[in-house]
């Protein structure tokens, strides 16, 4: 990565584990967290389990955020989680537009324009995540599939204003090729670099190539301890978004640890 960005590591612990394993894991990562100074890490749990999170992870440095969220405030959205309720739980951070919910669920790319507008509206940051299917790759639309999702997911919270000044602290994009997550597969480093540099460009053209330099970009999609430091080192891969490794803690703390070494130049 560039050495002027901060590396950022979300751990996505998608609909897994009890109200129980969730803090013992929170706490464990809480307890090593101070083994990756530079990095900022965050987790992300189901929302049932925020709160027993938030308790291990006091005073750890380690973020909290929710996995989705709602683009209003509060009102008759039966089973929707709002901004304002994540926030005060103690959550700073929301993931919009993750594949499992626009591939599974079916979320539009209006829809994740949306809550990515109410979540820093709401004072939240965000990780937008982008990528294609594999069909999309072999048909070779990885760009262009990647350019309009960040188009569109960036869209209104840009002509809305509503992170003037503070996006390259509250927006991460992350980059998930589809086919990589969850499957063991992962991109090649230098096939991530291509579409982080060319996410990066898009990113220029719609905020400004200065601003477009400070955002970070991360890799999502089968990261583990053993590619993490390759797949970091490369130029605009500014961290991870990780699922799978996520749920064991030494296996987390190894990728923070290998994105805070790639930002110091000792990896
Ligand atoms: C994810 O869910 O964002 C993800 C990247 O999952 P995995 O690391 O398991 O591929």
């Amino acid at each position: 990565m560039d050495h002027a960005r901060r590396p950022f590591v979300g751990g996505n612990w998608k609909m897994n584990l009890t109200l129980q394993s969730a803090g013992e894991l929170a706490r464990r990562v809480g307890e090593g967290a101070a083994s990756a100074g530079g990095v900022d890490a965050a987790v992300f749990p189901a929302f049932v389990h925020l709160e027993t999170a938030r308790r291990e992870l006091a005073d750890s440095g380690v973020s909290l955020g929710g996995q989705d969220v709602h683009f209003e405030t509060a009102g008759a959205y039966t089973g929707e989680v709002s901004g304002a309720m994540l926030l005060d739980l103690g959550a700073s951070w929301a993931l919009a537009g993750h594949s499992e919910r626009r591939h599974v669920i079916g979320e539009s790319d209006e829809l994740v324009g949306q809550k990515v507008e109410g979540a820093l509206k709401a004072g939240l940051g965000v990780v937008l995540c982008v990528g294609e299917t594999i069909d999309q790759r072999e048909a070779g639309q990885t760009d262009a599939v990647n350019e309009r999702q960040l188009r569109e997911g960036l869209r209104l919270a840009l002509q809305e204003n509503v992170a003037a000044g503070s996006l390259e602290t509250r927006l991460v994009i992350a980059y998930e090729p589809v086919w990589a997550i969850g499957s063991g597969k992962t991109a090649t480093p230098e096939d991530a670099q291509l579409a982080h540099e060319s996410l990066r460009a898009t990113l220029g053209d719609l905020i400004g190539a200065d601003d477009a330099q400070r955002v970070r970009i991360v890799y999502g999609g089968s990261m583990k301890p053993d590619n993490a430091g390759e797949l970091m080192s490369q130029r605009d891969i500014d961290g991870g978004l990780v699922g799978g490794a996520s749920l064991k803690a030494d296996d987390f703390l190894s990728i923070c640890r290998s994105a805070a070494a790639t930002m110091t130049g000792a990896a």
